[in-house]
């Protein structure tokens, strides 16, 4: 299967790949929205929506505050590290990335758009002072939540709450993509959170194909060309290997 993807990827570029939580289970991230995620655990009403932190910020922050720490010391794995080859192979022209843990830009891809944004940085709703990820784990080494040190307000994350718009530079950029690619790979997305999940979609109509690696149906099995229930991290990097002989 991985030498099908591989000769997928050749024959079809420009190539853009969509990632959801799957690619960061295998470092160890626990998926917020499937059945047994954060989500089933936590109410997100209660702990992740925008109301939520509008009326509560604390409670919110209390949520937040465990994961934030593991998210930032969590590794990339080999499927992050793969997706780096690929782009340094000049095969893979974007990462589009459902994902907040920053784990594509850590391996060193260039090209990511954070659809639902990303914990690399917070802001403050009054004065509009934005503060690094560094500067709020220390901000939080002493207090349930950090504070703007400038107006006192509790900082809000830069991730996308329930109840919130996404980021539309970063949206449309991401249907761009998905319009000029001549393949669309998706990796650990069972593809139903909109509009995201619609990328595939715009890729199709405009005359693209689409290849899924992902453990687990999609409302898109049918559509695609290729599709592979394995784990990311082994085909990945075997999709390299193959694409990099082929250059040999
Ligand atoms: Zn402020």
């Amino acid at each position: 299967v991985s030498a099908a993807l591989a000769d997928l990827i050749h024959n079809r570029q420009p190539c853009v790949v969509l990632t959801g939580a799957g690619i960061s289970t295998e470092s160890g991230i626990p998926d917020f929205r499937s059945p047994t995620g954060l989500w089933a655990q936590f109410d997100p009403l209660e702990y992740g929506s925008i109301d939520a932190f509008r009326r509560d910020p604390v409670k919110v922050w209390s949520f937040y505050r465990p994961r934030f720490a593991m998210l930032a010391e969590a590794e990339p794995n080999p499927a992050h590290r793969a997706l780096v080859e690929l782009e340094q192979l000049g095969l893979v022209r974007a990462v589009v990335t459902q994902n907040i843990d920053l784990l594509h830009e850590r391996a060193g891809s260039r090209e990511v758009v954070e659809v639902h944004g990303s914990i690399g940085s917070s802001s403050c709703s009054g004065c509009g002072r934005s503060y690094s990820l560094e500067r709020v784990l220390e901000l939080l080494e002493g207090a349930e939540a950090p504070d703007c040190q400038a107006c006192g307000r509790i900082l809000k994350p830069d991730v996308v709450f329930f109840g919130e718009l996404l980021p539309s530079t970063a949206i449309d950029c991401a249907f761009e993509l998905a319009r000029e690619a001549r393949l669309l790979l998706v990796v650990g997305s069972a593809l139903e959170v909109y509009p995201v999940a619609g990328l595939p979609l715009e890729t199709i109509r405009a005359g693209g194909e689409l290849a899924i690696v992902n453990r687990g149906a999609t409302p898109l099995d049918a559509r695609a060309s290729l599709r592979i229930e394995e784990s990311a991290g082994e085909v990945l990097p075997a999709v390299v290997e193959a694409l990099r002989r082929r250059r040999a």
